[in-house]
C-alpha cells in the first residue's frame, strides 16, 4: 500500500507558540489514528527543532526549501545535509510560491532533488499549473513537464529503483493555493491519474509512489479529496496552522 501522508506547510508563519500550542495537540490527537496517516509538520527552519522536541517521534518533520549546495559560503541558505542533521525527515522541493517569488526553475528543482536524495531524505515535490494555463487546455501538459523535469535526476541516478522510494509528488493548483478555491474532486483525481502515468512512463514504479494534492484543503473537503484512488494525501498550508482543523484532517482517511 503506499504510503498517506498529510503535510501541513506553514510557510512564512508560526512562532515558538504556536509551536507549542500546535504540536504538542497535534501529537496528542494524531496519535491515536489507526488510519496509517503519516503526519508531517513542515516549519520555518527557525522552529525545527523545537516542533522536533514537541513531536516526540509521533510527527515527522520537514523544512520548506533547500539551496543548491550542501555546504560553503552561501549565506542564508540551508542544506539537505543540515536538514537531516536536524532530525527531518522530508523536504518541500519546488513549491509553487518558491517558483513565482523567487524564481526558481525546473532545473533548479531537479538539482535540489538530487541533493535531498543523496541526503537521504524523502522529497516533497511540487508542481502544479496556474489558472491561465488551466483556462487554456494546457494544465495536463505543463504539469508532465515539471514532473519530467524536476524528477530528470531520479531517473538518472546510479540506483534509481530506491531514489524512487525517497520521492512524493504534491500536486497543487497555482489558482488553488490560499484561494478558497478547491480543485473537484472529480479534477484533481483526473490530474492524478496523469502524473501516474507520466511516472510510469519515466521508468518509475509509479503504484507505488505517493501522491498529495494541495491547494485549499480544509476539514469539509478533505474527505472527498482524499476519498479518489490516485490520492494518497494532502499537502496542507492555512488549515495547517489552526490544531483543530489540521487534525480532522489527518483523520479523513
Ligand atoms: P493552502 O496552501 O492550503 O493555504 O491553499 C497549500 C500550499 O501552498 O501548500
Amino acid at each position: 500500500m503506499r504510503r498517506r501522508i498529510v503535510a501541513g506547510n506553514w510557510k512564512m508563519n508560526g512562532s515558538k507558540d504556536l509551536s507549542e500550542k500546535l504540536v504538542g495537540y497535534v501529537r496528542s490527537e494524531t496519535g491515536s489514528l489507526d488510519n496509517g496517516v503519516e503526519v508531517v509538520i513542515i516549519p520555518p527552519a527557525l522552529y525545527v527543532g523545537d516542533v522536533l522536541r514537541l513531536a516526540q517521534d509521533a510527527v515527522s518533520v520537514g523544512v520548506q526549501n533547500v539551496g543548491q549546495w550542501q555546504a560553503g559560503a552561501y549565506t542564508g541558505e540551508i542544506s539537505s545535509e543540515m536538514a537531516k542533521d536536524a532530525g527531518c525527515r522530508y523536504v518541500l522541493v519546488g513549491h509553487s510560491e518558491r517558483r513565482q517569488l523567487f524564481g526558481e526553475t525546473d532545473e533548479q528543482v531537479a538539482e535540489k532533488v538530487s541533493l535531498v536524495l543523496a541526503s537521504g531524505l524523502t522529497a516533497i515535490v511540487c508542481v502544479g499549473e496556474t489558472l491561465e494555463e488551466r483556462e487554456s487546455g494546457q494544465a495536463e501538459s505543463v504539469v508532465a513537464a515539471q514532473v519530467r523535469a524536476g524528477l530528470s535526476s531520479v531517473v538518472r541516478a546510479a540506483s534509481s529503483a530506491s531514489a524512487w522510494k525517497n520521492i512524493v509528488v504534491a500536486y497543487e493548483p497555482v489558482w488553488a493555493i490560499g484561494t478558497g478555491k478547491t480543485a473537484t474532486a472529480e479534477d484533481a483525481q483526473a490530474m492524478h491519474a496523469s502524473i501516474r502515468g507520466v511516472l510510469k512512463d519515466m521508468g518509475a514504479p509509479a503504484e507505488e509512489i505517493s501522491l498529495l494534492y494541495g491547494g485549499s484543503v480544509k476539514a469539509d473537503n478533505a474527505a472527498a479529496l482524499f476519498s479518489e484512488p490516485d490520492i494518497d494525501g494532502g499537502l496542507i498550508g492555512g488549515a495547517s496552522l489552526v490544531a483543530e482543523d489540521f487534525v480532522s484532517i489527518c483523520r479523513y482517511f
